[in-house]
């Protein structure tokens, strides 16, 4: 079997000729020789030569490389990664249909789940991914349309057993692995029927791009076109195009990133100005057999909290000099997140609590800056913070 690495080179190239670089098709209409060509291609699923929301060759070729790289039959990219969860929820539940879903997973999602979905009188049941055999509880047999995970969970790294959620019967089975990426695991290997991403996350990797994608059985991506075309949420061939040439190099920079996350995090876990490091990669991650059963890399993202909740929080954001505070992950600058006050603000205090999400929780992206670089700023932001001297950490000089 050909390693993901290779696979990441070579995928995605039906469409580009003799170019190494993927073509950017511009064009958001194409000419109709005959009204017959236009009535085929008006009523053809998926194609690329007909109007831009029914699909475009540079999208394509990512949604090949996709479907590549996590062994599906097919691929459909969307404007963003809410976009693609959006269609994957609202595109196959109906009034009536029943969710089940993790609690601890990207707050867009927990929005989406509790604020819109309710409207449209679908249920959904949240579950605790720390407590074994929730979602198999939780299925409702005949009336659970989808079982919904995300593992790595954003942002506290909870880790959810595919195998487990493979198992179940009845139920469409939807992972989000947009922390993992291809290079992490391939869900659809372990039973799974969905895999969904964001790709703005690793995929793209530059910080580039704002782009989602959903991988599975040709059927079900057909399906789901036929809502996305309506839904409207298209993917641009520009960040496809930045998205495609980011998976050239996903094999390298995941490597990287996943090695950077745990030599910080082993080095956190002794720093008494922190309670508790959440990270795939460490011994003491709770799953930890899970993660090395599961996961081939671990991942470039990691949470602590901060002993000393808010204030702490807020110093650490505002010591660090090579981070950067900003939201996202898996792109070259190693960014620093305070998610109680940004990805997951839009949440309620309970569904704050439930997600395991504190005041004092940071979450890191490691980007790929020389790891020692990365470790030396995030220990050095910890002891300006906890000095005595006064000085506002902002005001120091950058060295
Ligand atoms: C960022 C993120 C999303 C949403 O993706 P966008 O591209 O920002 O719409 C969904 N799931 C996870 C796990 C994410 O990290």
């Amino acid at each position: 079997m050909v390693a993901r690495e290779t696979l990441a080179i070579t995928a995605g190239r039906n469409d580009t000729g003799s170019a190494l670089a993927p073509a950017v098709w511009a064009s958001s209409t194409f000419q109709l020789a005959s009204l017959a060509e236009g009535r085929l291609q008006a009523m053809r699923p998926r194609t690329t030569r007909f109007y831009g929301r029914h699909g475009n060759p540079s999208v394509r070729a990512f949604e090949d490389a996709v479907a590549t790289l996590e062994g599906a039959e097919a691929a459909l990219a969307f404007a963003s990664g809410m976009g693609a969860l959006c269609a994957v929820v609202l595109g196959l539940c109906r009034q009536g249909s029943h969710i089940v879903a993790q609690r601890q997973c990207y707050g867009g999602t927990t929005q989406l789940l509790a604020g819109v979905c309710p409207r449209f009188g679908i249920d959904v049941t949240f579950v605790d991914v720390t407590v074994p055999g929730a979602f198999a509880a939780a299925v409702r047999p005949g009336e659970t349309m989808l079982v919904l995970a995300e593992t790595p969970a954003n942002p506290r790294l909870d880790l959810v057993d595919l195998d487990e959620i493979g198992a179940l019967v009845g139920p469409i089975k939807v992972v989000d692995s947009t922390l993992a990426t291809p290079m992490g695991q391939q869900p659809l290997e372990h039973g799974i029927d969905l895999v969904v991403h964001s790709a703005t996350k690793a995929m793209a990797g530059h910080n580039d791009a704002v782009l989602g994608v959903v991988a599975g059985e040709r059927n079900l991506i057909e399906w789901l076109w036929g809502f996305a075309v309506l839904q409207g949420a298209t993917a641009s061939p520009y960040d496809a195009t930045n998205a495609l040439r980011g998976l050239r190099t996903l094999g390298v920079r995941f490597r990287q990133q996943s090695a950077s996350a745990v030599a910080v995090g082993e080095r956190l876990e002794r720093h008494p100005a922190v309670a508790e490091v959440r990270h795939p990669g460490l011994a003491s991650h709770p799953r930890a057999d899970l993660a090395r059963r599961q996961l081939r890399l671990p991942g470039g993202l990691l949470s602590f909290d901060l002993v000393g909740g808010l204030a702490a929080g807020e110093a650490f954001m505002g010591a660090v000099q090579l981070c950067l505070a900003a939201t996202s992950f898996g792109g070259p600058e190693s960014l620093v997140t305070h998610p109680a006050s940004t990805t997951h603000a839009g949440l309620t205090p309970e569904e704050m609590a439930e997600s395991g999400i504190s005041p004092g929780t940071i979450r890191l992206s490691c980007g790929l800056e020389d790891t020692e670089d990365i470790v030396a700023d995030v220990l050095g932001a910890l002891d300006r913070m906890t000095s005595d001297d006064g000085s506002s950490p902002a005001a120091r000089p950058a060295d």
